[in-house]
């Protein structure tokens, strides 16, 4: 079962850890992390540590979680891209945060998953998408905000590409069996700024689609 204190414990945990946005908070504090994990993991949802998914992948650690949102600086008409659903839980909190969210997996039944508890929870403003979003989602874009949630070695070209003038994309870079660093890129009209944040770990973003079914 899941406390009140379980919830309050974690929001003390994204307190320490810096992550101290207070409309991130508020969107954390808003969205039921246990409902994005399965089994006897759901007794952890609230402590803060990254927790594994189906099909091998990991839903990440809230802290990180909360880090990366606030460095994507995401307002209430932004239109979002995130690459690497997972279980969900990044794009429901995007989903309090913006106007729109569109979500990329290239494991469908993770997309399945997903899409289910966030259809459960009302979040209509959230598309999740079966399919590799290495290549982003031409149909959309231009974005205003996108995220990766797994580690490319740089930045895609294609996702640069989607990005709106004045857009932030915030990623992890790096190879998957070392340390890789968060950057966040901000597209100005002098060119591209890059800002190196902080250690991370993510599973690796891997092109093409995944062959499960
Ligand atoms: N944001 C997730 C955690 C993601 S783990 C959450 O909140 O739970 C990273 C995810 O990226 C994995 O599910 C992995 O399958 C996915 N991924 C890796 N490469 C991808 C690609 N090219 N396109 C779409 N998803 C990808």
């Amino acid at each position: 079962m899941v406390t009140a204190e379980q919830k309050m414990q974690l929001m003390l945990a994204l307190r320490n850890h810096r992550v101290n946005d207070n409309r991130v908070l508020q969107a954390m504090e808003a969205v039921p992390r246990h409902l994005f994990v399965q089994g006897h993991f759901q007794a952890r949802a609230y402590e803060d540590m990254a927790l594994p998914i189906q099909c091998g992948q990991t839903i990440s650690q809230p802290s990180v979680v909360g880090k990366m949102t606030m460095a994507l600086d995401v307002g209430p008409r932004h239109k979002v891209l995130e690459v690497g659903t997972g279980s969900g839980y990044q794009a429901a909190i995007l989903s309090h945060l913006s106007r729109r969210v569109y979500t990329v997996e290239r494991h469908r039944p993770l997309a399945r998953q997903a899409n289910k508890v966030i259809e459960s929870l009302g979040l209509v403003n959230v598309t999740v998408i079966s399919g590799d979003g290495s290549r982003g989602l031409p149909d959309q874009a231009p974005f205003d905000r996108i995220l990766l949630t797994a580690a490319a070695e740089d930045p895609p070209a294609n996702l640069l590409a989607q990005l709106r003038m004045g857009g932030i994309m915030v990623l992890p870079v790096g190879q998957t069996d070392a340390v890789q660093s968060l950057i966040k890129v901000e597209k100005t009209e002098n060119g591209l700024v890059y800002t190196e944040l902080e250690p991370v770990r993510f599973v690796p973003l891997v092109e093409g689609v995944a062959q499960d079914t």
